[in-house]
Parts: structure tokens; C-alpha cells; sequence
């Protein structure tokens, strides 16, 4: 009962800086993304091709969350965009308050698109508002075809859906046909990417997305 009372109360906070961070962000008419999946899908890499396919046409940063390292952030640094590493020291997700003292370090006047990229985990980050206009959750084919099934929160609180390493698939047992079922049978009105952040195939229409559909 005491668990419940006190995870609430931590709850309740975290959706005010959330509500208080959208405003801030759309203030600034800046889209941000919280882009959500398991360890080793593949988020930095999507991430750091997304970068460059848009460098020089859309202002972009990226938010890296990390239980232990900055590796990530060192790797975003490359491609020449703002980055704010966070590093929860065991944390499994991101919250709005982390967010808002990695957003007080960006020059948000400068941004087009912010990326968050949140801790490799498909359950708690899926329950916590960060200020985002959406979502976007990552699975690779190396992964499960059933985990839409298995992580339904995560595969509702996203609109935006990749199916990420599709240069593996001859190798690997996942049923793309299956998956997208499963996909859409959790959110019947979600947007699907299919892509390689290794050959870069499927990335025009991700591109395309975020430069045509998300900026205004
Ligand atoms: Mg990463
Ligand atoms: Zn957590």
C-alpha cells in the first residue's frame, strides 16, 4: 500500500514537468521524440544515419540516457550535433525532471528536432512522460516477433514503430508478417518503419517522415 502511495505521488510529479516541458519545447517549436527499446536494437545507430541523412536541412540534438556510460553520446558528438549525455547510475528509464536540467544545457532556439534517446528498457520508460510529441518505439529482427505482445505498453504509448536490422533478416527467424500483425493488433493507427541502420535501406521514408509529417 505504501509502495503504491509513494510511486503515485513520484507519478503525478513527473506528468506537471512533463506538461510543463511540452510547453516549453512547442514554445520553442521544437519536436521532440523519446525513442524507446531494449538493449542492443539499435537506437544510437538509427540515431547517428538520421543525423547525417538530415545535416545542413534540419537543426537537430539528442538527449542520451545511459544507466553507466557515455558511449552513446560520444558516438552522437561525431556527427556534429548538440548532445546531453544523462547518466542515471542504475536508473532503468528517463523522467521529465531529468530531461528538463538536459534541456536547461540546449540551445532550444537553435533546434528543429530533439531526440531522446532513453535507456535500453520496454517497460518502465513506456509509463513516464518526458514532454515529447511522441513515442517512437525501436525493435530489431534479432529480437522476438511476439514482443509487441510482450511489451504492449510500450507498443501503445508509441504512434511510431521501427523494425530496425532488416539487413539480418535471411538470418534470422523473425517472421515480419508476424510482427506487423502484432503490431498493429496493440495500435491498429501505428506509423511502421521497416529499415537498416547498417545499409541504410528503409531510411528515406523515416527521413522523409520526420522532415514532410512531424516538422510543421
Ligand atoms: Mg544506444
Ligand atoms: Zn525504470
Amino acid at each position: 500500500m505504501e509502495i503504491i502511495t509513494v510511486e503515485r505521488r513520484i507519478l503525478e510529479k513527473n506528468e506537471d514537468i512533463a506538461k510543463e516541458n511540452r510547453e516549453i519545447l512547442r514554445g520553442k517549436n521544437v519536436r521532440t521524440l523519446d525513442l524507446l527499446s531494449s538493449p542492443g536494437s539499435g537506437k544510437t545507430a538509427i540515431l547517428e544515419q538520421t543525423l547525417d541523412l538530415l545535416a545542413g536541412r534540419i537543426r537537430m540534438a539528442v538527449i542520451e540516457g545511459d544507466v553507466q556510460t557515455d558511449n552513446d553520446a560520444r558516438r552522437i558528438a561525431k556527427h556534429g550535433v548538440p548532445v546531453v549525455q544523462i547518466i542515471t547510475h542504475g536508473g532503468c528509464h528517463l523522467d521529465a525532471r531529468l530531461v528538463r536540467s538536459a534541456m536547461d544545457s540546449l540551445a532550444l532556439d537553435d533546434l528543429d528536432i530533439l531526440f531522446i534517446e532513453n535507456v535500453g528498457n520496454l517497460v518502465c520508460p513506456a509509463a513516464f512522460d518526458l514532454g515529447e510529441d511522441e513515442k517512437v518505439v525501436i525493435l530489431s529482427v534479432t529480437e522476438g516477433d511476439d514482443k509487441p505482445l510482450k511489451y504492449p505498453l510500450a507498443f501503445r504509448a508509441a504512434k511510431t514503430c521501427i523494425l530496425n536490422k532488416t539487413d539480418l533478416l535471411p538470418h534470422v527467424e523473425f517472421r515480419s508478417e508476424v510482427f506487423r500483425e502484432n503490431v498493429f493488433r496493440i495500435n491498429p493507427k501505428a506509423t511502421l518503419f521497416e529499415m537498416s541502420a547498417k545499409t541504410k535501406e528503409g531510411f528515406g521514408a523515416w527521413t522523409a517522415w520526420l522532415s514532410d509529417t512531424l516538422l510543421p
